[in-house]
C-alpha cells in the first residue's frame, strides 16, 4: 500500500528534508583532496545530533549484510556505486568522485538525500556522467504529477541515461519515503514490466535515486557485504532527492 500523506505531514518531511539539504551543502563544502571520508561522517554526525534529529542509516539493519549500517552516511568513491562506509584511511584525492547519501529522521518523518561530488578537477568523461545522472533525476523530478504513472518517473531516467550512452543500475532502486525510510512503491531507474505502474496521487512521496554507471550495468557486493560496486570497474554516479506530490506539481522537500 503507498501511504499518502497530509499537508501537515508533508511539512515535518520538508523539514526533515532541509536539514539533509543543509548536510549535503556542508559535505560538498569539506569534500577536497586531502579529506577522509570518516571526517565527512563526524562532521555531518554532528549536524543531525545538534538538529536534535536521528540517523536514517545508523543502526538500520539489513537482512542481506546481516547487520545493521555502522555510519550516518554512505560514501561511495568512484566505481562504488552505493552503501560505501565512511573509513579513516579513504583519503579523497584530485580525479576521484565521491557520492555521499544521507538521511535523518525529524519529528517522526524521515528526508533523503544523495549527491555526488568531484574531487578537484575529474575527466571530462566524468564531468558528462555526473551531469547526465544529474539531468535524469531532474527530468524524473518533473514527471512526479498527479495522474502520471510510476513508469513515468522510471522511464525518463532510464531514458536519458541510456540515449547518453551510460547505464543504470538495475539491483538498487528508488523508493517512497514518509514515517518509514523505506516504503511502497519502489521506483526502479528503468521500466520493468513485470511490476506494479500505479498512478501517481496528491500525497504521495517518492524518493528517486538514479545509479548510473559509466560502463555496464552490473553491480557485486564487496566481501564488507555493503559496498555495490560496478562490476567492469568504471565509475558509477548517483544523486537522490524526495519528491511530494501536490495539487501544485512535484514539490523536492529535499532542497530550498
Ligand atoms: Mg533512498
Ligand atoms: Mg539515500
Amino acid at each position: 500500500m503507498i501511504v499518502r500523506k497530509t499537508a501537515s505531514e508533508l511539512e515535518k518531511m520538508r523539514q526533515a528534508g532541509l536539514l539533509v539539504w543543509r548536510i549535503l551543502q556542508k559535505m560538498k563544502e569539506m569534500a577536497a583532496p586531502g579529506i577522509t571520508t570518516l571526517e565527512l561522517e563526524t562532521a555531518a554526525e554532528k549536524m543531525i545530533s545538534d538538529a536534535g534529529a536521528k540517523p536514517a542509516f545508523k543502526g538500520y539493519y539489513v537482512p542481506a549484510a546481516g547487520e545493521a549500517f555502522k555510519f550516518v552516511l554512505c560514501t561511495s568513491v568512484n566505481s562504488e556505486i552505493v552503501h560505501g562506509m565512511p573509513n579513516a584511511k579513504r583519503v579523497l584525492k584530485q580525479g576521484d568522485i565521491v557520492s555521499i547519501d544521507t538521511g535523518v529522521k525529524l519529528d517522526g518523518y524521515y528526508g533523503d538525500s544523495a549527491i555526488t561530488v568531484p574531487i578537484g578537477e575529474v575527466s571530462e568523461q566524468t564531468k558528462k556522467l555526473l551531469r547526465v545522472t544529474q539531468e535524469s533525476l531532474e527530468l524524473a523530478i518533473d514527471q512526479v504529477r498527479a495522474g502520471n504513472r510510476l513508469f513515468d518517473v522510471c522511464g525518463t531516467v532510464e531514458r536519458h541515461v541510456k540515449s547518453n550512452g551510460f547505464s543504470v543500475v538495475r539491483e538498487y532502486v528508488g523508493h517512497g519515503i514518509g514515517t518509514q525510510l523505506h516504503e511502497e512503491p519502489q521506483v526502479p531507474n528503468y521500466v520493468d514490466r513485470k511490476n506494479e505502474n500505479p498512478r501517481l496521487k496528491e500525497g504521495m512521496v517518492l524518493a528517486v535515486e538514479p545509479m548510473v554507471n559509466a560502463g555496464r550495468p552490473e553491480a557485486k557486493v564487496l566481501k564488507d557485504r555493503w559496498t555495490a560496486v560496478t562490476s567492469d570497474g568504471s565509475n558509477s554516479a548517483h544523486f537522490e532527492h524526495c519528491i511530494a506530490v501536490t495539487e501544485n506539481g512535484p514539490w523536492v522537500l529535499t532542497r530550498p
